[in-house]
């Protein structure tokens, strides 16, 4: 038995599944899952001394790779300081005033500890600010495991939520309404049945928990549109694309302006942060600004802001790292393509800069429903034969591959011939 097997029965006997988040189960790809001693740059290793070239990345916030020297630092010097005060700190104001320098469309913004929590407030937020109840959702975007938001269903438009999970009572997502990605004509739809009750949009703003799918051309400028047209606010919940597709995120990228933005995995370098922002007059509705209550004892830790902040100054000063991953995307990427063409193979490969997937599907997929068409089981086989061969990806086929500044041609191309003798 390894030891990651070893630590594994111990896990399940005291954590429910064995883990403390359901994403790091291996339950659908039939292994144990392993047990990581420690990472550096784009490397992962494991307890039983495996290493891997790393495709998670920590779900996102290691885009400078693992174990970055400066972050460390400013993480081992803010500690010396002490872990917690309960109370305001100057690198909070540094951590606002840099993020609202820097992106436009965010003039103030809050620290939560997690993407949940982010969009848990900035839905209150929203509905707070406009008086109306109903957010409309897309199947198959994941926004955290907040009551409203349990919900995705996988067959078609509904107009009123069917919870997702145990233990959420229909009341919590009788308020949720369900669109189908890159179909702006079931928004729209929405919008009229709801009888003008709509208080926002919540939306992926590159689809990254059902695979990756990206918004077809005219999507998101589309879902501006209507929430201009029937006064709801647009929510980009940007907690796997900001700081990522470029500093402002999707936003920058496709040059769409929401109203909320949410935060979440690399805001935090790898510690526990969230946030939301937008515009003052919305955000001014905050408590205790204002008569939305929204609290966290441990938000903005100051320790948590060292490694965050950090992060971002890095990525804002060496722009040139977004034009890094992108053609470290389209090495990846376009290379699986390109074995897939040779091949014949008839598999979709979906991607958006560092972000991509492989369906194993021959249907183009676009939204949920396409998604789950992909043959999981299909999956599963090259997800072990990639693990065994030292690549280490997302054990599920919903997942995406993250790309990081440390990933260099190198491993990409290890990567690529792994998946070619595969295929
Ligand atoms: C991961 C994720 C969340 C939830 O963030 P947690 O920090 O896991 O609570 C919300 N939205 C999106 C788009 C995510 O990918």
């Amino acid at each position: 038995m390894t030891k990651s097997e070893e630590l594994f029965q111990r896990a399940v006997k005291r954590i429910p599944g064995g883990v403390n988040s359901p994403v790091r189960a291996y339950g659908s790809v039939t292994e144990a899952p392993r047990f990581i001693q420690g990472a550096v740059g784009c490397k992962i290793f494991d307890v039983d001394g495996n290493e891997y070239i790393d495709y998670i990345d920590s779900w996102g916030p290691m885009i400078l790779g693992h174990n970055n020297e400066q972050i460390k630092d400013a993480v081992i010097r803010a500690s010396e300081n002490g872990l917690s005060f309960g109370c305001a700190t100057e690198v909070e104001v540094e951590m606002a005033e840099f993020i609202c320098d820097k992106i436009p469309h965010i003039d103030m913004i809050r620290m939560v500890n997690s993407g949940t929590e982010a969009v848990m407030s900035a839905l209150r937020v929203a509905r707070g600010y406009t008086g109306k109840n109903k957010i409309i959702k897309f199947a198959g975007c994941y926004h955290g495991h907040t009551d409203a938001m349990l919900v995705s269903a996988g067959s078609g438009v509904m107009t009123s939520g069917v919870p997702d999970s145990a233990g959420v009572p229909k009341g919590c997502t009788q308020d949720t309404m369900l669109a189908v990605y890159n179909d702006l004509s079931s928004v729209e739809k929405l919008f009229l049945e709801s009888d003008n009750q709509v208080a926002a949009v919540i939306v992926e703003p590159v689809g990254a928990n059902m695979g990756v799918v990206p918004p077809a051309d005219g999507f998101l400028q589309g879902l501006r549109d209507l929430c201009d047209k029937y006064h709801a606010l647009l929510i980009f919940d940007e907690v796997i694309t900001g700081f990522r597709l470029s500093f402002s995120g999707a936003a920058g990228f496709y040059g769409i302006t929401p109203d909320l933005v949410t935060y979440g995995k690399i805001i935090g370098a790898g510690m526990p942060v969230g946030a939301y922002g937008g515009r003052k007059e919305i955000m001014e509705m905050v408590a205790p600004a204002g008569p939305v209550y929204q609290a966290g004892t441990l938000s903005g830790n100051p320790i948590a802001m060292a490694a965050g902040l950090t992060q971002l100054k890095i990525l804002w000063e060496d722009q040139d790292i977004y034009k890094r991953l992108y053609q470290k995307g389209e090495l990846l990427y376009e290379g699986i393509r390109k074995i897939f063409l040779e091949k014949g193979v008839d598999y979709q490969v979906n991607s958006v800069s560092s972000l991509g997937c492989i369906f194993f599907t021959p249907n183009k997929v676009t939204d949920y429903i396409s998604a789950k068409t992909s043959d999981t089981t299909e999956f599963s086989k090259y997800f072990q034969y990639m693990l065994n061969h030292g690549i280490h990806m997302a054990p599920s086929q919903f997942e995406a591959m993250f790309l990081s500044d440390a990933h260099t041609e190198a491993e990409i191309q290890e990567t690529l011939d792994c998946i070619e003798k595969y295929f």
